[in-house]
């Protein structure tokens, strides 16, 4: 007889997310509901490859919500990054701008590519990619006779960057923006379009902890059918419409799974009410904690709306009594899981001879910055009790 799989923490029950003594996590998976049906459905239908109705019904409902004409479902967010390098040519030797506030895998493909990553310092405002010093830096890049092959802007925790200025300063050398979006579905940026939207591509991530998920995977999309198709040739080994295995280049395994497409068929009718819901725990915060001396949140910038897929607490340990550590070792001891804020790529020992411009800001926000559990199921006496805890940390 089978043995039933033990069920993980925040990850399987629909209402909460987790059995009330686990740990109070960031962000866990959250179940719409529908989810289980959908996989029996695509089971039933004999379907198990990353090919059939589910992929291409996902990829149908992303360009529905992100207003963008062409889809393609990946793998996983990197993959979509990964592919969107390719497509748009990145070799050895080139250049590849991202903001030093970032997760790594903004970069991590185009580095494996033999790429050499620069990282731009961010505005205080919202912490994205500041596009007066990407102006500043691209005309001096382009004296040096050395402009980057792409700039790579992110969409940090939810938030949009200031795409319409990025892509303005691109523009003017002809330099393709890829916008990482991973974070930021359901998140608008000026006139409510989605985020991602006006970039050259922009890659989507479905992970388990982001406010949507799939279980597991991503989405390249934009507007241009030729580079969409070249990126579904690749994802697919790079096959040639032959009968027999034809390669004129070499490709990966990056499609989307049937099953895990199912899956997040399933989730993305929840994303408006996931959005609200994230900003209400992120209002909750504010109302709960912006009365202590020293603490601080991620101001969003008049033009955007974020989908606050993590909120960022910032804590200035002269005022408060404590510092971003204090506050997480005290949550931690409390039964609740935080994390200091991404630690900014030009800081990487991994990337330590990469260039940078500027860097002071992203250095700055990761010293105080604490990301908060915010997943939708949370209920709001556990975030009572997160805020309770952060109030003991501050000086009495
Ligand atoms: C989650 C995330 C990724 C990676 O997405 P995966 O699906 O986990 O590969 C890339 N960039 C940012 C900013 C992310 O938050």
């Amino acid at each position: 007889m089978a043995t039933p799989l033990p069920a993980a923490a925040g990850a399987i029950l629909p209402f909460p997310t987790r059995p009330s003594a686990a740990p109070l996590l960031l962000s866990p998976p959250h179940l719409a509901g529908g989810e289980a049906e959908r996989v029996r459905e695509t089971l039933e239908a004999g379907w198990l490859a990353p090919a059939g109705p589910a992929p291409a019904a996902f990829e149908a409902a992303i360009g529905a919500v992100t207003g963008m004409g062409e889809v393609l479902a990946t793998a996983s967010g990197t993959a979509a990054l990964h592919l969107g390098y390719r497509v748009l040519g990145v070799e050895p030797g080139d250049e590849v701008w991202a903001p030093a506030m970032t997760f790594v895998a903004s970069v991590a493909p185009a580095v494996q590519m033999g790429a050499t990553p620069r990282f731009l310092d961010v505005v205080e405002t919202g912490w994205t990619l500041d596009p007066g010093l990407l102006a500043e830096e691209l005309s001096k890049a382009a004296r040096r006779g050395r402009l980057p092959r792409v700039v790579v802007p992110v969409d940090l925790y939810g938030q949009c960057c200031d795409l319409d200025a990025i892509v303005a300063a691109c523009d003017r050398w002809g330099v393709p923006v890829m916008c990482d979006s991973a974070a930021a579905m359901g998140a608008t940026q000026r006139g409510g379009r989605h985020a991602g939207q006006g970039a050259r591509l922009a890659a989507f991530s479905f992970n388990g902890n982001k406010i949507v998920t799939a279980g597991g995977g991503g989405a390249l999309a934009g507007e241009d059918t030729r580079l969409l198709a070249r990126a579904r040739q690749l994802a697919g080994q790079a096959k040639e419409p032959w009968p027999h295995y034809e390669h004129e280049t070499t490709g990966y395994t990056y499609g989307l799974s049937s099953i895990l497409a199912a899956v997040g068929l399933a989730q993305l009718p929840a994303l408006a009410a996931r959005v609200a819901r994230r900003r209400d725990v992120f209002a909750r915060y504010v109302a709960g904690l912006a009365d202590l001396p020293g603490l601080g949140f991620i101001a969003e910038p008049a033009w955007g709306r974020a989908n606050r897929w993590l909120t960022v607490l910032l804590v200035d340990p002269a005022p408060f009594g404590t510092d971003r550590e204090g506050v997480r070792r005290a949550l931690l001891a409390g039964g609740v899981e935080s994390r200091p804020a991404w630690k900014p790529l030009h800081l990487q020992p991994a990337f330590r001879d990469a260039p940078q411009a500027g860097g002071a800001t992203a250095a700055a926000l990761f010293e105080r910055g604490l990301c908060l559990p915010s997943g939708t199921g949370m209920t709001e006496a556990d975030q009572a009790r997160v805020i309770d805890l952060i109030r003991a940390c501050a000086r009495a």
